[in-house]
């Protein structure tokens, strides 16, 4: 199926030998122009009927911070969409540092709660590999889900996702991307041009089918999600050509940066290292300069979204960050 064929190609890129995936693929969880929730199990990969979208906002091309009245209602989930362990991270550095070291990455999902909707961010490895275990792929590359994305949507009740935004289109972050066919998709126009037009075994084939289907906004830039400042998306390139990253200014635990892939690791973070595969090394560094000023300038906490540790320190869901 797709994602045999995808993860295989994936993982080959890699340029790690081995032996094929044995990945089946599910059905789609949800179809295409569902409007309303099942009774009494609510739905969360669809749309609640009657339930009010929020209005759109045009993108924004601001680069200046605005200082903003953070919402008591703001909450950010973090939620377990897998783990992928390599033998080999050295793709991670183009310098040498992980060549023959093993390691794992964390494939997290986050959604935001805001009184004016919900925004998903990041779709992780994909339902379709949940509850299979260990599934080892090319190179003796093991993928794993142990809890699907909706199982956890409907445990922390969120029932409707209004918009679902990609820290970028690589397979391990888009993983259920068909499964909200009535969220709006706040997708970098670069990022979405390339994609559909340099194919890549990193890109989902799947993910830009789910894309052609759903109503998307393309950003050019910067992006404030809910027009009030809390949750903002910040054009951070170098990983991939459109990669971004979510800041999202919470009451009580202060403003949070995920990162995407802006970072794959603390090391990566305290050495300014640059994976192999990046699109660009001189676009990546002054993405990291750009964030990690605004960050120091917000006295904001960078979450490295694959690193194992710091997805493990974030409140376990229901739990969540507000
Ligand atoms: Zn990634």
């Amino acid at each position: 199926m797709m994602i045999r064929r995808f993860f295989a190609q994936s993982i080959a890129c890699i340029a790690l030998a081995g032996t094929s995936a044995a990945v089946v693929a599910q059905p789609a969880v949800a179809p295409a122009g569902a409007t309303t929730f099942p009774v009494p199990a609510p739905d969360p990969f669809q749309a609640a009927a009657g339930t009010a979208a929020p209005a759109a906002v045009a993108p924004s091309a601001a680069t200046a911070i605005a200082v903003p009245v953070a919402s008591p209602a703001l909450r950010l989930y973090a939620l377990d969409c897998g783990t992928v362990s390599l033998p080999d991270m050295g793709m991670f550095s183009d310098t040498g540092e992980y060549d023959g070291r093993s390691g794992s990455l964390a494939a997290p999902c986050f959604v935001v709660t805001h009184p004016s909707g919900t925004l998903l961010w990041d779709t992780g490895l994909g339902d379709s590999l949940a509850g299979k275990g260990p599934v080892t792929v090319d190179g003796g590359v093991i993928l794993q889900v142990d809890r699907s994305l909706r199982s956890q949507l409907q445990a922390i009740g969120v029932r409707n996702i209004d918009y679902l935004a990609f820290s970028h289109l690589h397979f391990d972050h888009t993983g259920n991307a068909g499964a909200f066919p009535n969220a709006t998709w706040l997708v970098n126009r670069t990022e979405l041009d390339t994609a559909l037009n340099e194919p890549s075994p990193f890109i989902n084939p799947d993910a830009l089918q789910a894309g052609e289907r759903t109503k998307k906004q393309l950003l050019d830039g910067d992006h404030d999600v809910f027009g009030d400042g809390t949750v903002r998306i910040l054009k951070a390139p170098g990983h991939t050509p459109g990669h971004q990253v979510l800041l999202v200014r919470l009451a009580k635990s202060g403003p949070v940066i995920l990162s995407g892939d802006l970072y794959h690791t603390r090391e990566n973070r305290k050495y300014q290292r640059v994976p192999s595969f990046n699109a660009s090394r001189a676009e990546t560094l002054a993405s990291m300069n750009r964030i990690e000023t605004l960050a120091s300038n917000l006295g904001a906490r960078i979450i490295i979204q694959h690193d194992p540790v710091e997805f493990a320190a974030l409140p376990r869901a229901p739990g969540y960050l507000e």
